[in-house]
């Protein structure tokens, strides 16, 4: 497996398998963040997704959850958490 600069923790450390996605951004992350990083992702996108209650199939959190994924991971762009819709928070049925 492939040692990567991690932009995310500043480490060198192994990186991912495969990209996470088969687009840019998923060649970018597969290049620029390690294993643990994007581990930590996930769990992070999971309690934005029970939090504010956001469907994956929704292009709006879809985008809501691309724009946090960038801060996390490269820290770039402003976290744009506070201009979600929080109405949808607590009423998409499980
Ligand atoms: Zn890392």
């Amino acid at each position: 497996m492939a040692t990567i600069n991690c932009t995310c923790c500043g480490n060198k450390m192994p990186g991912m398998a495969s990209a996470p996605f088969s687009n840019a951004l998923g060649k970018r992350i597969h290049e620029n963040v390690c294993q643990g990083c994007w581990s930590q992702w996930l769990m992070k996108q999971n309690q934005l997704i029970n939090h504010f209650g956001l469907s994956t199939i929704n292009p709006e959190h879809q985008q809501f959850l691309i724009q946090n994924m960038k801060a996390f991971l490269f820290n770039e762009g402003q976290l744009p958490q506070a201009e979600i819709d929080t109405s949808l928070e607590g009423t998409i049925k499980h």
